[in-house]
Parts: C-alpha cells; structure tokens; sequence
C-alpha cells in the first residue's frame, strides 16, 4: 500500500543512554559563552523513507558523518538558540520556547529539511534538561544555552532535498552577558556588504547566513567597533545589530517618544527578545502594564528607518537610545555608531544603559527568573 503519512518525532519513544563518565561542571566564573557543553545530547535522525526515528539522548560526543554529507557541501543546516533558567527556588524554566520551534521549523520547511511536531521536539528537550540541569550554574544571572541543530544527511553530491538529516540538541552553560555592569557597544554602519537581501534567507535562522558575516565582523573590529549594523539598500535601511535585531527610541515634534524597530521582512530575523520588546512595550503605551523608565507617551512602530533619519536625529537630539535585542545579551546599548567615515554618539547615560533598555531588560529578565509571574516562562 501507499504510505500516506510517516512517523513525527514521538516522545514515547525516547530512549536514554547515561554516561558513564559524568563530568564536574566547571566553575561558574570560568565559563567563556559556549565553549563548555553539557554531559548528554539529544538526537533525532530522519530520513525519508521512514521519518523521525526514535529519538535518543546519549552522552555528548563526535557524530558520524561521511564527507559526503550535504551538510558539508551545501549549508543545509539550521538552529536555534534558547536558554534555560533556574528561578531562586530552584526550579528550571525555559523562555517562550514554543516561539523558537516554530521558527525552527520555518527555517527547515525554507531549506527543504523535514519539519517537526514542535511539542514534541520540545518535550524531548524537557527530557534532556531535566538530565542536565545541574549544570545550570547557581550562580545569579547564569543560564544553560540550548543548541537545536538541523543538518542535511544524504550522502551524494547534488543539490537536492536530503533523503536523510538528522536533529540535534546540544546544552552549553553560560554565565551573565555583563558580568561587570553594563557595557555599550560601538557599531560599524557597513556600506560595503550587506547580510540579507529581499528575497533572501535573512528572516530564517540558516548556517549559510552567518559565516559570511565573519569578515565584516573581523573588519569592524579592526576599525574599532564591536559589531556591524547591517543596512541594506541605496537609502541605508537599518536592518540588525551583528547577530540581534535593533531598536531606536526617538523623540518625536510633540514632545512624546516613539520606540521605532525595523518591520519583519524577508531580511529582518523574528527574534524571540524582539517580540517579547514589541508586546512589552506596546503594553506599557496602552497603559496596561507600565515600565518604569518609559516614556509615559510612547508610540511602537514597526517601520523603516535609515541612516540618513537616525544621523539627523542625533545631530538634533532626538535620538533618546538605541540597542540590540537577542537572546545571549537580552538587551544590548549602543553608544556610537560609525558611519561613512564619521561617528555618531547616541546616549547611554551614566549606567551605560539608557532608561528604555533598562526598564524593558527589568521586565524581561523579571519573567525568565520567576519573579514575575508570566506565560512567557515555561516550567
Ligand atoms: N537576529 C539575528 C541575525 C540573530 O542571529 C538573532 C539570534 N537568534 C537575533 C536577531 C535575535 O533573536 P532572538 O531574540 O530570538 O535571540
């Protein structure tokens, strides 16, 4: 007969293989952003013929690929990054973490990789902390950065859609993004390259489009900015922040504040932080949930901007703050941005972060922690 339909990722069928040499986890102190990985891992291999296998979490360690793999060839590969958090009660949560399936399935379902019951890849993942989740340091601020990972398996040379892949999820500890106050950082407004175009793969979290963005990176860095503001068109659209999305709060004629980040295209990531910025933000203007530190008339936008807009604004004072949001930093300030040979201060103020990022970093961190109730943070 005609097989209709094969297996999803099935829970159920999980089967766990513990090490036998469980490692000390390091001093929290020690800890450099994912260099340090977990005991377990969990993998799911798929093909064709017979969809997701059972699913198996095992210890940490190489994987077996011919190097034929498409993988290796052609990028067919994807990821996530989340965090897992553990409250002062000690319980463990993860941050919206639904929204980071559904991406995840996006960008498979965009590269021709199989896609997944997202609830039951994340019950997986549940499985896999639950095992390791004393390697979440106790130390304030720290967290575990967890690595879904999708690649193309077949085994031939072509580009084609891959008879085989295989889904992995890898846990790496990691301490706080400022473990020093807050620290601003300098942007290089690239007019030279670009990192998504319409079109394009930039809306998606895909391999292929972060390796091209080293040598910009490496050039920034040399002219002494720590990251790319990445345009895009003659008119220098603003579009991301190395690997965050951006925002801009400008005062506008009347005297109130708009909260301006770029729409989400086909070059604009969704990022989870964005989001969660967008709804908190626009909660607080509706006067539903007001932020300390915003400004009581505040407009959300989600609109176009340039550089010719933010360069003028600065120069007037009106621009009140810029930063990156993401994952890893949360919420990043910006205290300078070079641009065509010039730069341009934005203000930070004496913390190093303006009153917006700082009320909106509150209220996000407030959630993930437990200390604000909230639907956002799952057990
Ligand atoms: N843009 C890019 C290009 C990224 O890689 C990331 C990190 N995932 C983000 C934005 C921020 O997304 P999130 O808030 O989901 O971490």
């Amino acid at each position: 007969g005609e097989l209709t339909s094969l297996p999803d990722i099935d829970p159920a069928r999980l089967h766990v293989i513990r090490t036998s040499k469980p490692k000390v986890p390091p001093p929290a102190k020690t800890l450099v952003f994912g260099h340090t990985f977990t005991d377990h891992m969990l993998v799911i291999p798929w093909s064709q013929t017979t969809g997701w296998q059972a699913p198996q979490i095992r210890p940490y360690g190489p994987l077996s690929l011919e190097p034929s793999v498409t993988v290796l060839h052609y990028a067919q590969t994807l990821f996530e990054g989340m965090k897992a958090y553990r409250d002062e009660n000690g319980k463990v949560t993860l941050f919206r973490p639904d929204m980071n399936m559904k991406r995840m399935n996006k960008s498979a379902a965009r590269i021709a990789l199989p896609t997944f019951d997202a609830d039951a890849l994340l019950d997986c993942i549940k499985t896999l902390i639950r095992l390791d989740a004393h390697w979440i340091p106790q130390e304030v601020g720290h967290s575990l950065y967890i690595r879904p990972t999708l690649i193309g398996t077949q085994r031939a040379i072509g580009v084609n859609p891959p008879n085989e892949a295989l889904l992995f999820v890898i846990c790496s500890p990691v301490g706080p993004y400022y473990p020093t106050g807050f620290k601003p950082v300098s942007l290089m407004a690239t007019t030279e390259y670009i990192r998504a175009a319409p079109g394009g793969t930039g809306g998606y979290k895909l391999g292929a489009n972060y390796a091209p963005g080293v040598v910009p990176q490496k050039e920034a860095a040399k002219l002494g900015y720590s990251q790319n503001l990445w345009l895009l068109g003659p008119e220098h659209y603003l579009t991301e922040v190395g690997t965050m999305n951006l925002f801009v709060a400008l005062k506008k004629d009347d005297g109130s504040a708009e909260l301006v980040t770029p729409p989400l295209d086909d070059v604009i990531l969704p990022g989870v932080t964005r989001d969660s910025v967008l709804a908190l933000a626009r909660d607080h203007a509706s006067g539903k949930n007001p932020i300390k530190g915003l400004p009581k008339s505040l407009t959300v936008s989600e609109r176009p901007i340039t550089m010719k807009e933010v360069k003028e604004k600065a120069q007037s004072g009106k621009v009140i703050e810029v930063f990156g949001t993401g994952t890893a930093a949360i919420i990043c300030p910006v205290e300078r941005i070079g641009y065509l040979g010039e730069d341009i201060t934005i203000p930070t103020g004496e913390a190093g972060i303006g009153d917006i990022a700082k009320g909106l970093l509150g209220e996000i961190v407030g959630r993930q922690m437990g200390t604000i109730p909230s639907d956002w943070s799952v057990v």
